[in-house]
């Protein structure tokens, strides 16, 4: 059954950041059961964020937290993704998104600052690489880019950088694929990476009061790895744009229907998700009484996002829900519901 495991990643503060004392994460790295709730009890002692306001606190519990002193992205990949590249390497479909407002650290985490701490993105990466020496096999990649809500292939040149003049979007016809997407064969941890920095150059950025160089568009990276026995897995690495809402970010016309295409395509993410999560609870009280579940309707068609991905939400795949924090902006616990 689909299966969204979720973590909450709380970053440092930048320097000069003005912060919000009143956050804090609880127990970092506890395992869990493979696919357990959250732990929803009221001692606070499962791994969250606990939020203080006027005296009293309110904890939200996460499959696993990482708070600004103990973590670099290599922890929370051991921990938290090691897991379901294994599901990969059994055919599984997983998808990898990094959510939050922007600044909140979801680029750091997915492709890493450069330096010292690698993204999940590289780590992965060279964890496929190495396993795939011993299974025999092959790896492939795409790499496009939704940006109100037009897909366009980060892969194909030319392209200009701030508009989309380059090239024109992708037509997902009456299909939930883009047949026109480029795939590329990797050969190497080396080839990958130079692949990839031609298209990081590409993504689509532009001037906010939150950030001069957010991201206004999600970047979806997607692996396809073949194995010698047959068995296909499928690996989407999404670094979503922010999800403050249009109030914040409000300054001109542009970036207020830039905010719009977003808030609308991460709500029917969080729709999908809240939809599959009714029908597997439905499912399984159906079965102990012996009746056939009333499902409903996925609405994976309301967005480019959600019907990009709707063979990766639902069925058997698997998900990770990386929720990135910022100390300096106020923790909004309506939007990690609205996805959770
Ligand atoms: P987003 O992609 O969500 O807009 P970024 O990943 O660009 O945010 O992060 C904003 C800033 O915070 C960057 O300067 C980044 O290097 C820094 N940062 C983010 N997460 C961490 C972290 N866990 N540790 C140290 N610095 C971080
Ligand atoms: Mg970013």
């Amino acid at each position: 059954m689909f299966a969204v495991r979720i973590v909450a990643r709380l970053r440092p503060p930048l320097p000069g950041e003005v912060c919000d004392d009143g956050v804090r994460v609880v127990s970092h790295r506890k395992v869990d059961k493979e696919n357990a709730e959250p732990n929803k009890s009221a001692n606070n002692s499962g791994p969250g964020i606990i939020v203080t306001k006027e005296g009293s606190s309110q904890h939200y519990p996460f499959h696993s937290a990482y708070g600004p002193d103990d973590s670099t992205t290599q922890t929370l990949f051991i921990h938290d993704m090691l897991p379901l590249v294994d599901q990969v390497f059994s055919g599984q479909t997983v998808t990898v998104f990094a959510y939050g407002v922007t600044s909140s650290g979801k680029t750091y985490t997915m492709q890493g600052n450069g330096l010292d701490d690698r993204g999940v993105i590289g780590l992965v990466v060279d964890e496929i690489f190495k396993r795939l020496g011993a299974a025999g096999g092959t790896l492939s990649m795409s790499y496009l880019e939704l940006y109100l809500d037009a897909p366009y292939d980060l892969l194909v040149p030319p392209r200009t950088t701030s508009s989309h003049s380059g090239a024109p979007p992708l037509s997902f016809g009456t299909s939930i694929h883009l047949p026109a997407l480029s795939t590329h064969h990797i050969e190497s941890p080396e080839a990958f990476r130079s692949l990839y920095a031609q298209a990081a150059g590409n993504r689509s950025t532009g001037a906010t009061l939150l950030n001069s160089s957010s991201s206004r568009s999600h970047a979806v990276l997607t692996l396809y790895l073949t194995l010698a026995n047959a068995v296909v897995g499928k690996l989407h690495l999404l670094d979503l744009a922010g999800s403050e809402n249009n109030n914040l970010t409000g300054n001109n016309p542009s970036r207020m229907k830039e905010s719009s295409a977003i808030n609308t395509s991460l709500t029917a993410l969080g729709l999908v998700v809240s939809a599959l999560n009714d029908n597997a609870k439905a499912i399984s009280k159906a079965a102990s009484k012996g009746e056939d579940p009333k499902l409903k309707l996925i609405p994976y068609r309301s967005s480019s996002l959600t019907r990009l991905l709707s063979d990766a939400l639902g069925g058997s795949s698997l998900a990770l829900l990386i929720v990135c924090l910022a100390p300096g902006t106020k923790f909004r616990s309506d939007l990690v519901r609205s996805v959770g």
